[in-house]
């Protein structure tokens, strides 16, 4: 009973989620839920702010001048509800429990098995084994391992685009987060491998709670359980 009330917790929690861009405000007073392990996706005009919602879930727009967030982001980890804007909160704990892939692929300058074991390393893992596990398991997890198992040391920036963006999905995995956050991760490739990452998406709805930004409704009706179009800082479910 206690793990069926567990696995109907959201997953993520909005409370009054508000941003702002010096006097402009962006998102307007946001309360609303993602539930675990689904596909949400957000649409809408070009500069609405969808780009920006993806950054308030794991604080990357912290750096940015004149930036500013009210209201609560909670997610649930470790059967409690943790607010990731609290003080206490740690960020690299965001960032292992949140991964970020976005629009065009950005593949480091290094080899594809160093792109992929990159966050462990520095997130602290020191043992080769490991390291070697979980880059074969990510690889596998983004549908890519049987294209580069051959060729683990060539440049990543040798792969096509497609497979960039599964590359950059599967450094996204090695931490084994939780959630995913896309931001358009088809719109730079062609159908084909964008296919592919849709299915690679339907298969990690298992193990994560997925929210993407996507302009392409065939593919939103595709893979996402629940649309919200973002209008003038409001989420309108379609
Ligand atoms: P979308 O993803 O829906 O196209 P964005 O989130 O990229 O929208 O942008 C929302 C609004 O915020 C736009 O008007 C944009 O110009 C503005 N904006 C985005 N990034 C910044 C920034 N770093 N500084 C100031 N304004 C920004």
């Amino acid at each position: 009973m206690d793990n069926i009330k567990k696995a109907l917790q959201p997953k993520i929690k909005l409370s009054n989620l508000s941003f702002y861009y010096n006097d402009r405000t962006v998102l307007n007073d946001i309360t609303a839920t993602f539930a675990q392990n689904s596909i949400t996706a957000i649409i809408g005009p070009s500069g609405m702010g969808k780009s920006t919602f993806l950054l308030t879930l794991n604080r990357l727009w912290e750096n940015i001048p004149g930036a500013a967030v009210g209201g609560r982001v909670e997610i649930f980890f470790r059967n409690e509800y943790f607010d990731i804007y609290d003080k206490s909160y740690s960020l690299p704990e965001l960032r292992r429990q949140a991964g970020m892939v976005f629009q065009i692929p950005n593949p480091l300058p290094m080899s594809i098995y160093k792109n992929i074991s990159f966050p462990l390393k520095l997130a602290g893992e020191k043992s080769r084994e490991t390291i070697i596990f979980k880059v074969e398991e990510a690889l596998k997890r983004a549908f890519l391992w049987e294209e580069v198992k051959d060729r683990l040391n060539d440049d990543a920036r040798s792969l096509s685009g497609g497979q960039q963006q599964r590359l950059c999905i599967a450094r996204a995995l090695i931490l084994e987060p939780e959630i995913l956050l896309l931001d358009e991760p088809t719109s730079s490739l062609d159908t084909k491998a964008g296919k592919i990452i849709e299915e690679l998406l339907l298969s990690l709805k298992e193990r994560c709670t997925i929210i993407m930004v996507s302009h392409y409704k065939d593919q939103v009706k595709r893979i996402a359980g629940k649309v919200l179009e973002l209008s003038h800082g409001k989420f309108i479910e379609s």
